[in-house]
């Protein structure tokens, strides 16, 4: 179908739309895209992580049309259904003793994260939530109240949010330094009439992703997490973009050494297909019956892809991979950052990276339009990425965890040589006009 950017905008909302560059996508195979020009993108986004194998990958693609041709249902609802037991049953062998109970299965990120942050109200009788200054939790009402993401600053808040700064080692100049800001920041709060105790749960992102793929300082969540024990807090880790191998573990928090209570999982789980799971001890999932339920949750062909994509995760080695794909990407990056002008930081673990642009490197200052130049200018000569950041101001490199180095550095030479264009005034402004992006 051609022209399909012109005709979406006579057709759909633009309420959901979060876009970049006039992107129109008729098909995909493995960690290409192909536009409705006919044109190939290499795709360093894998839809914000949510293609974690890649486009049309056999696994899945097998699961789907098993599981369709031989329907248990659409829900689990009123039946279980194999898809959605056999998911649990692995889910729950794949996460520590701690949060070993039981499973809910959802859509998104989004109804997962809005789901725990009611129950754990409900199931503790606590009246507070932490989380961070930059979090995105989620798009439905009840998980935005939780995150900290400026995106969403005009969003109403859940009265008992407290939100604390996510250590920001660049922002801060060194590590140690970001580390204390958090730290002393929440002895601050406690030091007043709100006490620790009235906290039902402390909602982290192990790597913060939307903030500005944020990487913890060493040794910052053991102490969030000390803190979450001595007093009763639920620490509930948000892996919906980073967990499942991005990282190069199979869970973000690994990095940190710490042990969740509960742990949320999302996006790359349905390897592409609306998947998502809260996974957390027996009595805290078994809180109320009917208490968080839409009629497609526990969809059967969902939960096959979704257990396919586990599957092919343990078959191919997907952590392993992702682990030295994307230490070839850092070390790749870090030996050409000096040549781009525009590059303040580059980190990220696995296949989760990111890319701070500045106008200038000693005061660090936000390069926002050259960074919304950046990725247009990426678009025009075929590579597919996002840019996140409280800022704007962070290029997202989430590609699909089966990205070949090939693959790897080919995206990597575009990257550069977009950056060196938007360095050297050759991208006009008014590319980006209609592309408000975040
Ligand atoms: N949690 C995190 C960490 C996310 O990055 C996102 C989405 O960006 C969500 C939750 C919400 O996921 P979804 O948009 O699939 O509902």
């Amino acid at each position: 179908m051609i022209d399909l950017y012109r005709r979406e905008s006579n057709s759909i909302s633009n309420m959901a739309q979060l876009r970049f560059f006039p992107q129109a996508i008729v098909g995909g195979k493995g960690s290409y895209l192909r536009g409705d020009d006919g044109r190939q993108f290499l795709d360093f986004s894998a839809s914000w992580g949510a293609a974690s194998l890649g486009h049309a990958h056999p696994s899945v693609r097998d699961a789907i049309t098993r599981a369709a041709a031989d329907q248990a249902g659409a829900s689990y609802l009123s039946s279980a259904n194999e898809p959605s037991v056999l998911l649990a049953e692995k889910l729950l062998s794949l996460v520590p003793e701690r949060c070993r109970g039981r499973v809910w299965l959802g859509h998104s990120g989004s109804d997962a994260n809005e789901t725990v942050a009611r129950m754990v109200l409900g199931a503790t009788g606590r009246r507070r939530i932490l989380a961070f200054n930059g979090a995105y939790h989620g798009g439905t009402s009840g998980s935005m109240a939780v995150s900290g993401h400026p995106a969403l600053k005009d969003v109403e808040k859940f009265g008992g949010l407290i939100l604390v700064p996510y250590p920001d080692s660049y922002g801060a100049g060194d590590p140690e330094a970001a580390s204390a800001a958090t730290l002393s920041y929440l002895d601050e709060v406690f030091s007043t009439d709100v006490r620790p105790e009235e906290v039902a749960a402390f909602f982290i992102e192990p790597i913060q992703g939307d903030g500005g793929l944020l990487v913890p300082p060493v040794g910052f969540f053991i102490e969030i997490e000390r803190f979450c024990r001595r007093h009763g807090i639920l620490l509930v880790c948000d892996e919906v973009k980073f967990g499942l191998a991005r990282t190069g573990l199979l869970h973000a928090f690994e990095h940190s050494s710490i042990e969740p209570d509960i742990v949320v999982f999302g996006k790359g789980l349905g390897g592409g297909l609306p998947m998502s799971a809260i996974v957390g001890p027996e009595p805290i999932m078994n809180h109320s019956p009917t208490f968080s339920y839409q009629t497609l949750h526990g969809n059967p062909i969902c939960a096959a892809a979704a257990l396919a994509v586990l599957e092919t995760i343990e078959r191919d080695r997907l952590v392993g991979h992702s682990a030295e794909v994307g230490s070839h990407m850092l070390e790749s990056l870090a030996r050409r950052v000096n040549a781009w002008e525009l590059v303040g930081d580059v980190r990220g673990r696995g296949l989760a990276i990111g890319i701070e642009l500045v106008s200038d490197r000693v005061r660090r200052t936000p390069a926002k339009i050259e960074t919304a130049l950046t990725v247009y200018r990426a678009f025009q000569l075929g590579l597919v990425l996002y840019y996140v950041g409280s800022n704007s101001n962070v290029l997202e490199l989430t590609p699909p965890l089966t990205l070949s180095k090939s693959e790897a550095d080919e995206g990597i030479a575009i990257i550069g040589q977009a950056l060196q264009d938007v360095a050297a005034g050759k991208v006009p402004i008014d590319l980006i006009s209609s592309f408000g992006g975040w």
